[in-house]
C-alpha cells in the first residue's frame, strides 16, 4: 500500500452489500466512496432472518449501517447517482452529474439494476446476472460485483453483506500483498475503533 496515498475505492449503490464493502475496506485504510440513489429494497423489508438482529426495520438497519460506516470515515455520496463507470489505464472513472472520480477498484452493489456492469463490459452468466467468483472479482479486473446483481434470485441481506465484504476482503489481500482478515478481540472494544462502533 502506498505510504503517501491510501487508494481509493468506489462503492456503487448503498444497500447492505455496497455498505458492508465500504466498512471494511475504510477500516483497514483504503479511502472509501459510497455513491447511492436510496433505492435499496431494505425500505421493502423487515428483518427477522438476519442472524444476530432479533427484528429490525430494513430502513432502521441501513440508517445504523450508514452511522456505522460513517463512524469509520466512508464518504457517502447520498442521492449522487452513479451515470457510467469507466477503465481509466491503470483503474476507474467513476463519473456522476457533480463530477468525475478517479478510483484504484470498483465495488458494484447496485441491486438488481446491471446496467453499469454490463457497459464497463463484465461479463454476463447465462442467467443474466453478472459473474463473480467467490471473492466477487468480475472479469474486469480491479471490478466488482456484489448482492442482488450476482444472483437471479435466492436474495437475502445477510448474503449481500457476505459479498461485500467478500469483495473488500479481496481488495485488502491484493494491496497488503497476503491473505488478509479483518479480525478484531474483545481488548480492541476499549479502542477508538470500539468507541466508534459504539456510536452507530
Ligand atoms: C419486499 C421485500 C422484502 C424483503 N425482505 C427481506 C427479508 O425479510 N430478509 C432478507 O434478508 N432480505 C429481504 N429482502 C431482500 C433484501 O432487501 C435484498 O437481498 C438486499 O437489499 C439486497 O442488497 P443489495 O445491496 O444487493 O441491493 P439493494 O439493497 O437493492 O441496494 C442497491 C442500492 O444501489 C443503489 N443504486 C443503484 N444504481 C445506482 C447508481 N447508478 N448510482 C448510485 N446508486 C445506485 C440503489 O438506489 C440501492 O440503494 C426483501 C426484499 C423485498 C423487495
Amino acid at each position: 500500500m502506498s505510504e503517501e496515498t491510501a487508494p481509493t475505492v468506489c462503492v456503487v449503490g448503498g444497500g447492505p452489500a455496497g455498505l458492508s464493502a465500504a466498512l471494511f475496506t475504510q477500516k483497514n485504510g483504503l479511502e472509501t466512496h459510497v455513491f447511492d440513489t436510496d433505492e435499496t429494497w431494505m425500505h421493502k423489508a423487515h428483518l427477522f432472518n438476519y442472524l444476530g438482529v432479533g427484528s429490525d426495520d430494513g430502513t432502521a438497519f441501513i440508517e445504523t449501517a450508514r452511522r456505522q460506516v460513517e463512524s469509520f470515515g466512508v464518504e457517502r455520496h447520498q442521492g449522487e447517482a452513479v451515470e457510467s463507470v469507466d477503465e481509466s489505464g491503470d483503474g476507474f472513472v467513476v463519473e456522476t452529474a457533480d463530477g468525475a472520480y478517479d478510483a484504484d477498484y470498483v465495488v458494484l452493489a447496485t441491486g438488481a439494476d446491471r446496467s453499469l456492469a454490463e457497459s464497463l463490459g463484465c461479463a454476463m452468466t447465462d442467467d443474466g446476472v453478472v459473474e463473480a467468483d467467490l471473492s466477487m472479482r468480475t472479469s474486469v479486473d480491479g471490478a466488482y460485483a456484489t448482492g442482488a446483481m450476482v444472483r437471479a434470485e435466492e436474495w437475502q441481506a445477510i448474503i449481500a453483506a457476505g459479498d461485500g465484504a467478500a469483495a473488500a476482503l479481496d481488495i485488502l489481500s491484493t494491496e497488503k500483498g497476503e491473505h488478509f482478515h479483518d479480525f478484531d478481540v474483545p481488548a480492541d472494544a476499549d479502542t477508538v475503533f470500539g468507541a466508534m462502533s459504539d456510536e452507530a
